[in-house]
């Protein structure tokens, strides 16, 4: 516990520990190695507790983090994960790529004369904690409505509808076009930033919940909105995203070793290509590499 005498503005900002420089640059496993119970508590106390929680205006679905630190501060980490998930139902996935010094800590008021508490990390933190600690609390559920929602899409947006409305009685059901879900977090966000092991474990946490996930479902061809309807579903959320690549119309653009950024990035980081041979699917490793950006030519 933190000596109360330690005034709490004096208490460094916890760093969060890294992999060596050296050792990273020859994985792709996640950089950060995260936070114990002891810096999470002593971080977690760096927290003033504000009357008026700027942090909270600064996040974009309204977390209570005054509330979830004070639990930390306690010890109490069941009780913080509760907290967050009144409004975030993906907090292992935000606390790791959200710009928090753009949103929450950005606005924190101990960072107006120093560093800001790091609410982020805190955040991944009780979400690590809870997901190795898996049976200790649940979200609270809603009584059964009788309705039926079709969730189109497993990107952050679908799976954060499909937590909304079986919380509220809702029986949902998500249709994803790929083999596994996750949406751009899975195929866009590589590996040593956030791991896939990490959006897989909150969806089967969402799935515990008693939401159905159906993959290699593209709506609209293997199933029409239609037949959804036809099928009793009562509403349908298009989370679709913004995956279909724009290309130029320019001569080569088909050639070999030619990729939109969304091919190489699935390649990359779905199908593990820089595992390759041991997948299956390649990725070509150039030493002098074209970047095309709409109207812009960049030479890396
Ligand atoms: C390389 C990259 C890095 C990023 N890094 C960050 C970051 O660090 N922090 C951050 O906050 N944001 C980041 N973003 C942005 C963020 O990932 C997106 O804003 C977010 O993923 C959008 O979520 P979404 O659910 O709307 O769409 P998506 O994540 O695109 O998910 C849409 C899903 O719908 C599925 N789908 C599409 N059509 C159909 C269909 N007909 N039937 C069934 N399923 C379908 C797709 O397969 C996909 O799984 C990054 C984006 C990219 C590309
Ligand atoms: S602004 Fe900073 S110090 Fe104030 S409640 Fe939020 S996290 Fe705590």
């Amino acid at each position: 516990m933190v000596n109360k005498k330690v005034k709490k503005v004096k208490i460094a900002r916890q760093l969060m520990p890294e992999q060596e420089p050296a050792v990273r640059a020859k994985n792709f496993e996640e950089v950060p190695i995260g936070q114990n119970l002891e810096t999470a508590i002593l971080e977690a106390s760096r927290c003033i507790q504000c009357k008026k929680p700027a942090c909270v205006e600064g996040c974009p679905v309204g977390v209570d983090i005054p509330g979830f630190i004070k639990f930390i501060q306690e010890g109490k980490i069941s009780d913080a994960i509760s907290k967050i998930w009144e409004k975030n139902s993906l907090p292992a996935v935000c606390g790791r790529v959200c710009p928090q010094e753009m949103q929450c800590e950005g606005n924190c008021i101990v960072g107006k004369k120093g560093e800001p508490v790091a609410i982020g990390n805190l955040e991944r933190f009780v979400a690590d904690y809870e997901r190795k600690n898996r049976s200790a609390v649940k979200p609270q559920k809603a009584a059964l409505t009788g309705k039926k929602v079709a969730v189109v899409g497993s990107g952050p947006s679908g799976l954060t509808v499909a937590s909304d409305l079986i919380l509220k009685g809702h029986e949902v059901t998500i249709f994803e076009a790929f083999h596994k879900p996750g949406g751009v977090l899975v195929y866009g966000i590589p590996e040593f930033r956030l791991p896939k092991e990490i959006v897989f474990s909150e969806v089967a946490g969402l799935e515990e919940l008693g939401a159905k996930l159906e993959c290699n479902a593209v709506i609209g061809r293997s199933m029409t909105i239609e037949e959804l309807f036809a099928d009793g579903y009562d509403a349908i959320y298009l989370g679709v995203g913004a995956g279909l690549p724009t290309f130029l119309n320019i001569p080569g653009e088909n050639l070999t070793g030619v990729f939109s950024a969304n091919e190489y990035l699935t390649r990359s980081n779905l199908m593990k290509a820089y595992l390759f041979p041991e997948y299956d699917t390649p990725v070509i490793k150039g030493k002098n590499v074209i970047t095309l950006v709409a109207e812009k030519v960049v030479l890396v």
